[in-house]
């Protein structure tokens, strides 16, 4: 049933949830569970408010109203009394409605929001409020739903979804809804049934029972996603016949000893070793590489190419941005060259004609190494012999990308997989999640760096940090400079990056600059990047596109504005930027919030170390895994609503071993065409858990590839 059919949603309210959540029936509206749960059973008294970000409860009467402020400043200021002391309650929208609906009214009520210290006094925006009443027993643990901006400033809270699903419960609108594991697996692991669990998410009567929910969801999440992972890796298993490369040939042993600019590292020499021992195997290589940002992964997957090539067959090297691409093809099209070796850039950008004449060159075979973004996946890509396929930063990509890669083989193998990624993945974590994958880490850097020079800034210190800037580019160098933009697509962000902009070209008048955002065209971001790169443009200003693996060994100074703004990891990834060269670097974190100790904390760690594995180790502890989890889910392949990779471990292995178990039982889930959309595999009779788990797999994983938006 379609939620605006719901009392009090309605066609209006019906069109904000599926924009902002996708939310369209009233089964969306069951799986979007609350993010948290907070403890409604205590009121406080105001005086006993303290502010740490989450909300609190507090009981009493409206005094009165006043509207202050202009225009769009405008806002409905309301004084709240308990009694012993009073607060200030704020409506920045729905001015009349809040204080037609409250002014008169002499009732008590309970108010829920997020109490702030502001102008000597306590203050709440926009909180929950509902009349006191005396007869009910206290809330206990209520849900916190995920709420965007757009659904608070149209009136959503967290009360609306709770109203909601009450009612869903209420008039039973459930019946149809099917239970999503079968019934074995409930029983062997004794799991709560869906109904139960769905309303407990939502309204949990008592905290054990909202635990056994949370335990059962959780449950059902990591054993679909395990379920989807471990299909394609058997999948792979039973096709596993991978080209054996056994011939270390002229253009390998060439480049290696005439060309290469520098030494390997003792750490790239075990990686390509390994790779080799793969490659020699006659079994298909999946290998993940991790390696630190510079570590020289770039190197790796080249002489893995080069190994493919040397024996006839071709390779592919898949980046996720247009940039990053572009730039492996500046570096690899140079190395080709000087050992003879065709290779060629493939993007959503190449123009027709190109584009013809590349497919030709696979097909023939006279194209040695392709080069390019998603455009790779493409049905009409196809190679004479594809032996190897490097894929950059892998969390962009998910496990059903990989296989779209495999399926560019031939009959006879198919292609080596190396993902590469700078984001470091604990191993067990690693293993788990990407189940069929190796690990090869290299764990050292070239050597004659100089670690960045890591230091923190406040407002007051700015003309300094000019400067600082200004002497790096008299002395012939390039600078970064660095905008948070959280929502690549906000119109105001984007404007106080412009006025930024504005800004820098009046400080450095004379001083070539350039600046890149997302949302400006390809082709625009591209003509941006390469001011910079070519280094006619000294100073760049941009949002996070640049995060991922430009490659400019000029620039020694990167200045990150807010940058308490960031995760740990996603400012190791952005500092990894400058440091490529001979010369010192510089790395200059600004930060607006002078007093936070947390703040101080956090970025410090930055100013101490630049071992990445260190970093994400402490992001994960201050701030919990959300960052790393981010980034690596950031792919296709996952799309967790409630389980934690990195918490819940022990409900992942049990959810890890019923996926084996079922694929045991039924390996009609993977031995069917896995890149087709094969999934109305008829029902056996008798076995209702296969038609469960078959329409699982494709309400969770059959819609979530969409190739368009990997970029
Ligand atoms: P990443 O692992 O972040 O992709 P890159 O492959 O871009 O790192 O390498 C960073 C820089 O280090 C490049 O300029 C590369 O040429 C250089 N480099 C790689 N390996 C070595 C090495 N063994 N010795 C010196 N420089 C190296
Ligand atoms: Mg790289």
């Amino acid at each position: 049933m379609d939620v605006k059919f719901l009392k009090g949603i309605g066609e209006e309210r019906a069109k904000v949830l599926a924009r902002e959540l996708d939310v369209h029936s009233v089964e969306d509206l069951l799986y979007c569970f609350p993010t948290r749960y907070l403890d409604r059973s205590k009121v406080y008294l105001i005086s006993e408010l303290v502010d740490t970000g989450t909300q609190m409860q507090v009981r009493g009467r409206f005094l009165r109203f006043a509207e202050e402020g202009e225009g769009r400043r405008k806002r409905l200021v309301a004084l709240f009394s308990d009694g012993t002391r009073t607060m200030e309650v704020v409506w920045f929208t729905n001015a009349g409605y809040f204080r037609r609906t409250y002014e008169a009214s002499s009732s008590e009520y309970i108010l829920f929001g997020r109490p702030t210290f502001y102008r000597g006094g306590w203050q709440m925006a926009h909180p929950e409020i509902e009349v006191y009443d005396p007869s009910r027993p206290p809330m206990g643990n209520v849900g916190v739903y995920p709420l965007t901006d757009t659904l608070r400033r149209k009136g959503f809270s967290s009360k609306f979804f709770r109203t909601a699903v009450e009612r869903i419960f209420e008039l039973d609108l459930f019946k149809n809804l099917p239970e999503t594991l079968p019934k074995e697996l409930l029983k062997a692991y004794g799991l709560m049934p869906l109904k139960e669990t769905l309303r407990h998410l939502h309204l949990p009567s008592d905290p054990r029972a909202l635990q056994k929910a949370r335990e059962r969801m959780k449950f059902e999440e990591l054993y679909y996603l395990e379920l989807n992972i471990l299909r394609f890796a058997r999948e792979r298993r039973e096709k596993a016949a991978g080209y054996r490369l056994n011939r270390v040939g002229e253009k390998f042993n060439r480049f290696f000893h005439d060309v290469l600019p520098f030494r390997l590292t003792e750490a790239q020499k075990r990686v390509v070793r390994e790779i080799r021992d793969d490659l020699l195997s006659g079994r298909q290589m999946n290998r993940l590489l991790q390696g630190d940002v510079g570590s020289g992964k770039t190197m790796v997957a080249f002489l893995t190419l080069l190994l493919a090539v040397d024996n006839g067959c071709q390779g592919a090297l898949m980046a996720p941005t247009e940039i990053l691409a572009s730039q492996h093809f500046d570096t690899l099209s140079a190395w080709g060259k000087a050992v003879g070796v065709n290779v060629r850039l493939l993007t959503g950008n190449t123009r027709k004609k190109e584009r013809e004449e590349i497919h030709r060159m696979l097909l023939d075979g006279s194209l040695h190494i392709l080069v390019g973004t998603h455009a790779l996946l493409e049905e009409v890509v196809r190679f004479h012999k594809l032996g190897v396929a490097v894929i950059d930063e892998q969390h962009r990509f998910g496990v059903a990308q990989r296989a779209r890669l495999w399926s560019k083989g031939s009959a006879e193998a198919l292609p080596h997989v190396l993902v590469m990624t700078a984001t470091p993945i604990p191993r067990t974590l690693a293993m788990t999640v990407y189940g069929d994958l190796e690990v090869s880490v290299i764990d050292e850097l070239p050597p004659g760096r100089k670690p960045v020079d890591t230091r923190l800034f406040y407002e007051e210190d700015r003309n300094l940090v000019y400067r600082l800037v200004m002497n790096q580019i008299r002395a012939g160098r390039q600078a970064y400079i660095v905008y948070p933009l959280i929502k690549e697509n906000d119109k105001l962000e984007l404007k106080s990056l412009e006025a930024g902009v504005e800004r820098l070209r009046g400080i450095f008048r004379d001083i070539p600059l350039c600046y890149v955002h997302g949302r400006m065209k390809p082709d625009e971001k591209d003509r941006q990047m390469q001011l910079f790169v070519s280094g006619e443009a000294r100073i760049l200003v941009a949002t996070t596109v640049i995060e991922v693996g430009v490659n400019v060994p000029n620039a020694t100074v990167m200045v990150i504005e807010n940058a308490e703004r960031f995760g740990l990891s996603q400012l190791h990834q952005l500092r990894g930027r400058v440091g490529r060269g001979a010369d010192m670097s510089y790395c200059i974190l600004m930060s607006k919030e002078k007093g936070s100790r947390e703040t101080k904390k956090r970025l410090g760690i930055m100013t101490e170390t630049t071992d990445g594995f260190l970093i994400s180790e402490a992001d994960m502890k201050l701030r919990g895994p959300g960052d790393l989890e981010g980034t690596m889910q950031s792919g296709l392949a996952f799309n967790l609503k409630i389980a934690n990779l990195t918490q819940d471990g022990q409900i992942l292995t049990l959810a890890r071993k019923a996926a084996q178990d079922t694929l045991d039982a039924f390996p009609v889930i993977y031995s069917s065409d896995m890149t087709a959309s094969s999934w109305s595999i008829p029902p056996q009779p008798g076995s209702e858990a296969l038609s469960i788990i078959l329409r699982e797999l494709h309400r969770r994983f059959a819609k979530s590839v969409d190739w368009s938006r990997i970029s």
